[in-house]
């Protein structure tokens, strides 16, 4: 079996329309035009394109975007100064923090100066607790963009054995939570798999879904992944070969049902996802409910 591909590039482009609608419709309705601010600090290169794109994304939809770009020796008060200005700047809905953050700042701090309500990443405690609680603010942008994908390529998530592998605060473990929760884009029983789980392979060949964020190029292999399953890779690895995920892409097509190519399979889903929660945010603070 030659698995199908799952095209994040081409669903992305359809979402972004929609949401190009709906900053058109919010725009008419509020004379507000939605803006994200995005705060690189340092002149990391895979950082600068993250932030390139997400600028440009903000283009396409129509909303407006900041950049603040503070050198690799700021001092983390001085990186909460500026947070503590976007947080009051009525012009700015969402704040995007990018990471890593270089060393010696304090990333927890800075992350929890992010107002509640301008929190496009999900990362503010408050959020998080409601994510878990089933009952969002924002949802986290990259598992917000899996669960997307999931659904509107009409993946069965409800009653399905997900497996998550890895358990990070910004993938793992919120795609784990989403996916179980009670409802809609949920239902699932989840499992989740780290740098200590036992016997790997064996858990991975009981997933219906298996989706793969641990940052280590090619690690899921062919025998690791059941007959028909669909696979969901979010690793980004930087190669002598080039960009590629945390999946063998080539070997494991040829047992899956259906997989994400990288690139062009989460990465993009990513960005459109940051773009709703601008537009929610936006919303939230001018008071309006979606029509
Ligand atoms: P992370 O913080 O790098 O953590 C890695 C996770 O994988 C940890 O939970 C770790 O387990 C687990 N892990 C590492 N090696 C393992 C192994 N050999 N066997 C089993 N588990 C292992 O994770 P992340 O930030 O989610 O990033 C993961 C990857 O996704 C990276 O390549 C990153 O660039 C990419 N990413 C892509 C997007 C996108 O938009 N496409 C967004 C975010 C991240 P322990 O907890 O036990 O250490």
């Amino acid at each position: 079996m030659t698995a199908t591909i799952l095209d994040g590039k081409a669903l992305s482009q359809e979402i972004q329309s929609e949401i190009a609608q709906q900053v058109a419709d919010f725009v008419v309705q509020t004379d507000i035009k939605p803006c994200l601010a995005a705060v690189l600090v340092g002149d990391n290169a895979a950082s600068q394109v993250y932030v390139r794109n997400k600028q440009k994304g903000c283009e396409r939809v129509g909303m407006a975007s900041q950049l603040h770009t503070p050198s690799a020796d700021i001092s983390t008060d001085e990186l909460l100064a500026i947070i503590v200005q976007l947080n009051s700047d009525p012009t700015v809905h969402g704040i995007l923090v990018q990471l890593p953050l270089p060393k010696g700042l304090d990333e927890t701090r800075v992350l929890h100066a992010v107002n509640a309500l301008k929190d496009v990443d999900a990362f503010h405690p408050e959020n998080v607790g409601r994510i878990v609680q089933g009952r969002p603010r924002f949802l986290p942008c990259t598992p917000a963009g899996i669960q997307q994908l999931l659904i509107r390529r009409q993946i069965r998530i409800a009653g399905a054995h997900v497996v998550v592998l890895g358990r990070s605060d910004i993938v793992g473990k919120p795609m784990a939570v989403m996916l179980m929760q009670r409802g809609g884009g949920g239902d699932a029983t989840v499992t989740v798999c780290h740098s200590r789980t036992r016997d790997l392979p064996a858990v991975t060949r009981q997933a219906d879904i298996l989706i793969v964020a641990i940052g280590q190029a090619k690690f899921v292999t062919a025998d690791m992944v059941k007959a028909g399953a669909v696979v969901i890779d979010v690793g980004i690895n930087r190669t002598e070969e080039g960009l590629v995920g945390d999946v063998d892409f080539a070997a494991v097509r040829e047992v899956a049902g259906q997989i994400t190519p990288v690139p062009g399979g989460v990465g993009p889903l990513t960005i459109t996802m940051l773009l709703q929660n601008t537009l929610t945010a936006a919303r939230l603070q001018a008071k309006v409910t979606p029509t």
